[in-house]
């Protein structure tokens, strides 16, 4: 990562820990003020109290203003903090003057603790940013030291060589508190940035991608997956999966191929799931849900998705073709036998009356000759719409060939047969057909009708059907035979 933004990111938690800083100032400030009030001439104690106010007010007015730091004007900004604490060691750096000074000697063991414990607490505050704990600490304690220095006791000397001893102590820890501090800081950019990578990897991918963890819960979602569900991430983040999107009931349903990956790390494929969007739309979508491992461990789980719903409708097209004709949209003859065969065997098991229809129309290629082929298929739309129109639901029409439909009617017997058969027969006979914008033409027809007997088969229906119909045509078309 970035050099720079990690310093920025330091100064802005320096900045943080500013107020901190501050109570800690006041807090000792008012313990030295109370133990020097009585030895320390007033003028320099109050010119102190004056030096560590303003101390303050610097530390106030970076507190107030370093939010408008930038990664660019960082070194800037670093600088005034760096100030800000060498002014504040210089003022605490009297405190140990003025006690070796004018305290009794009885006293001067707070000494000892109010310097170690500014130069000890200051560590965790002060060391975000290089140098700055070093600004502060070194002439706090430089003072002192020097001062026992100049004095020509051993024990004043030994004094001196403890606290440099105790600043290099405090300056290698400082760097090492800043290093770890500056991981912290590394470690949750990546963790951020890792995310934010990922968005951008797979924003440009046609899949939905769900990142869940062990317990199902949503951790992310790529714009594609927003896009899919009418989810914003934001809005469905830390909710459980099967709560909002896949709809497989919690707990009992173990085909859940997303819980397969997540609670027992397998890996699958489905091509026959459903999620839900945010309007509540429940739509197809092909699956992969996938592990992932952590240490040989499950801890969560990748689901990439497509909406499938345009595919299925295209699938459905497709095997509708395959079933139906295409000029007038009722069954294929294929579809036609099939049905046939199931509808007889049903009608013979439960010992129920199967019928059929058969429909010829009459003179059809005159209307070819006359008015075209383009005319007659129309001819034959229409026709076929007729008949849609004239049955029942569990009706089965069919085009059996050219201008020959077929009509399997279950569980319906003769009479009832015949009667559709010429409602069929006088509602074409009386539908005018246009032909063309001025010109309307009549079609006929002639049915053949025929109710399945026990034991019948299927050629033999037909045979007899088709027997039927064309004694309507030789006793003058325009009828119903049976
Ligand atoms: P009838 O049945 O009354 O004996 O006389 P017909 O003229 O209808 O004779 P037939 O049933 O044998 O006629 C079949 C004719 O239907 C042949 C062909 O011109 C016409 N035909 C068959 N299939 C189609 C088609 O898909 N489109 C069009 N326009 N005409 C078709
Ligand atoms: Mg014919
Ligand atoms: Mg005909």
């Amino acid at each position: 990562m970035d050099y720079k933004a990690i310093e920025h990111e330091q100064l802005l938690a320096a900045g943080e820990k500013l107020p901190i800083i501050i109570f800690i100032n006041i807090f000792i400030g008012a313990i030295t003020i109370m133990m020097m009030w009585s030895d320390v001439p007033y003028r320099y104690l109050l010119s102190w109290i004056a030096l560590l106010i303003s101390s303050l007010l610097l530390r106030l007015a970076l507190y107030l203003t370093y939010k408008r730091s930038t990664v660019e004007t960082t070194p800037v900004w670093n600088r005034y903090f760096i100030i800000t604490s060498f002014f504040s060691g210089i003022v605490w750096g009297m405190v140990g003057l003025l006690i070796e000074f004018y305290v009794a000697e009885a006293h001067q063991g707070f000494e000892v603790f109010i310097l170690g414990a500014m130069a000890v607490g200051s560590i965790v505050t002060a060391t975000y940013i290089r140098w700055n704990y070093l600004a502060f600490m070194i002439p706090m304690l430089l003072f002192p030291s020097i001062y026992y220095f100049l004095q020509i006791d051993v024990y004043h000397h030994f004094m001196g060589v403890m606290i440099l001893f105790f600043m290099v102590v405090l300056s290698i820890s400082s760097i090492n508190f800043r290093n770890i501090q500056a991981e912290r800081v590394i470690s949750f950019k990546k963790l951020s940035n890792s995310e934010q990578r990922l968005k951008e990897i797979t924003s440009s991918m046609g899949e939905g991608i769900l990142v869940i963890d062990k317990n199902g819960i949503l951790e992310f979602m790529n714009a594609e997956a927003e896009h899919i569900l009418g989810w914003n991430f934001d809005e469905i983040k830390n909710t459980d999966l099967h709560d909002l999107i896949h709809l497989h009931a919690h707990g009992a349903d173990n085909s859940c191929i997303v819980k397969k990956a997540y609670l027992h790390g397998e890996k699958n494929h489905s091509e026959d799931d459903h999620f839900k969007r945010k309007n509540g739309e429940i739509f197809p979508i092909s699956l992969t849900a996938a592990p992932i491992n952590d240490d040989h461990k499950t801890s969560g789980a990748v689901i990439i998705f497509r909406d499938i719903t345009e595919r299925k409708e295209i699938e459905k097209q497709l095997s509708d073709l395959a079933l139906t004709d295409r000029l007038t949209g009722l069954y294929n003859r294929g579809s036609f036998d099939e049905t046939l065969s199931y509808e007889l065997e049903r009608a013979q098991r439960y010992n129920r009356s199967l019928s059929l229809l058969m429909l010829d129309l009459d003179y059809f290629k005159k209307i070819n000759d006359t008015y075209g082929h383009q005319a007659g298929d129309d001819v034959l739309k229409k026709i076929a719409n007729v008949i849609k129109q004239s049955i029942r639901g569990s009706d089965y029409p069919a085009r059996f060939g050219g201008e020959e439909f077929i009509i399997i009617l279950p569980e319906t017997e003769n009479s009832k047969a015949v009667e559709l058969a010429q409602r069929i027969r006088k509602t074409l006979e009386n539908e005018p057909i246009a032909i063309s914008e001025n010109e309307t033409i009549h079609v006929t027809t002639s049915i053949g009708v025929v109710t399945s007997r026990q034991g019948i088969t299927t050629q033999t229906l037909l045979y007899l059907v088709d027997k039927a119909l064309y004694k309507a045509k030789r006793n003058g078309r325009n009828q119903v035979s049976l």
